[in-house]
């Protein structure tokens, strides 16, 4: 896979580099090799391959459409959706509360589905095996350990002393993103001292191709439907509550479920086994530095009761390629200052509103005095009602 390598004084042998081969950087890669730049990719770790005939990766995401439709642009979707997917119609959220409910329906939205549940890996391996056709230059695993800004290109250091020279640098390396740092960019947000317990279960009645979240004053609760019949659980718990939960036996862990979950889908018979993730609002203080930009978890990480945060960078993927290509049509440097500030202000002002809206209903759903419960209850039965906010909130989720 090593099939780039150059030294610092033969100039740019590449436009990009991507670094961070996860969903979001994968997609860049594919998506800009597609437009016509010559690009390479960097992972760290290799990913798995995923196989139909394995047990469903432990974590999925909500697919929203506009992630779809990029996908389905760089010619992947119909793999992923064919390998397996579970479309969901319909999403119920209700509070533990106050009984208030608000529904969304497929339909009611003028669409066929509000999207898809999907497995992790099934998408990052599909985007993987297109790589190599679309001409990216994967190198895995390699480790950027640091780089340095030229006036004209960006030089990465691997771990094993390789160099690779390129015109703009693209850091899709995670929450943690190790380049953001080396960028001097910082970040601001919180810790919601909280953890998402994630595992798969099977439940007395069907999921009726519906996302259904519970929102408990400890956190939210979701059952997300999955390809073979059962649903994906993300429940989000203060952090030694997650612990306790996760240490217990699958009967009192399932019994604990049931409760947490109203037996909405009835009783829940059985489990895989559980993750648990740290959850955190970060948002980058800048995606742009000199012949640099951030994206996806490297540039913004949202609570998942939304299931947005990959849907945020793909969407991130689609404006640095659109800006990009724009900047090269009319002839401009396509890594120069200016562009890239166009596509940093543009997302940037994006994700920090969502960012801020998903806190906020983190927020208002802890609420626990009598008064502040039945304003909220108040506020979501009359949502429930206005159908043009509604429609409006479903078609920002969709991502149009
Ligand atoms: C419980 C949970 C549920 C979620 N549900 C949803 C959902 O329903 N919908 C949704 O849209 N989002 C959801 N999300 C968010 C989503 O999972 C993330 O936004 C997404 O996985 C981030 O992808 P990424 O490619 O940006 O980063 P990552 O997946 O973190 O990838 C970063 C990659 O960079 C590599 N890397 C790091 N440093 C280096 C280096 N120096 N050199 C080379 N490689 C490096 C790493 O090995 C890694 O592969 C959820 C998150 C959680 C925790």
């Amino acid at each position: 896979m090593r099939s780039v390598s150059t030294g610092p004084r033969r100039g740019p042998a590449l436009d990009v580099a991507v670094v961070g081969g996860g969903m979001v950087g994968a997609a860049a890669a594919l998506a800009l090799s597609r437009a016509g730049f010559s690009t390479a990719l960097l992972e760290a770790r290799p990913p798995s391959p995923w196989n139909a005939t394995d047990e469903l990766d432990l974590r999925v995401v909500g697919l929203a459409p506009s992630s779809i439709a990029l996908l389905d642009e760089l010619g992947v979707w119909t793999s992923i959706r064919d390998a397996r997917a579970c479309p969901y119609t319909h999403m119920h959220v209700w509070d533990a509360e106050n009984g208030a409910a608000i529904d969304f329906d497929a339909a009611g939205e003028g669409r066929d589905l509000l999207g898809y549940i999907v497995e992790n890996n099934l998408v990052q391996w599909t985007l993987w095996q297109s790589l190599e056709v679309a001409g990216v230059h994967r190198l895995c695993p390699a480790t950027v350990k640091d780089f340095d800004t030229r006036p004209d290109r960006v030089v990465l250091d691997l771990a094993d002393g390789e160099s690779v020279s390129v015109r703009l640098l693209i850091a899709a390396d995670g929450a943690g993103s190790p380049l953001r740092e080396r960028a001097g960019i910082a970040t601001h947000g919180r810790d919601y001292a909280q953890r998402a317990l994630v595992a798969h279960v099977t439940t007395e009645r069907a999921h009726a191709h519906t996302a259904w979240q519970r929102f408990l004053p400890s956190g939210p609760l979701a059952l997300l439907p999955l390809a073979d019949g059962r649903s994906s659980v993300v429940w989000s718990l203060p952090e030694a509550e997650a612990r306790r939960v996760q240490a217990l036996d699958d009967d009192a862990f399932l019994h604990e479920l049931g409760i947490a979950s109203d037996f909405r889908l009835g009783r829940i018979t059985a489990t895989t086994s559980r993750a648990a993730f740290p959850l955190k609002l970060q948002l980058a203080e800048t995606y742009q530095a000199e012949r640099f930009v951030l994206l996806g978890d490297a540039a913004h990480v949202v609570h998942p009761l939304a299931g947005q945060g990959v849907n945020l960078g793909l969407r991130d993927v689609a404006e640095l390629r659109d800006t990009l290509v724009a900047a090269r049509q009319e002839g401009r440097d396509f890594a120069a200052a200016h562009v890239l500030r166009r596509y940093a202000r543009r997302r940037r002002s994006a994700d920090t509103l969502d960012a801020y809206a998903f806190d906020s209903l983190a927020r208002i759903y802890t609420w626990q005095a009598p008064p502040l419960v039945a304003m909220r209850g108040l506020g979501v039965r009359i949502l429930d009602r206005l159908a043009p906010l509604k429609r409006r909130i479903a078609s920002h989720a969709a991502g149009f």
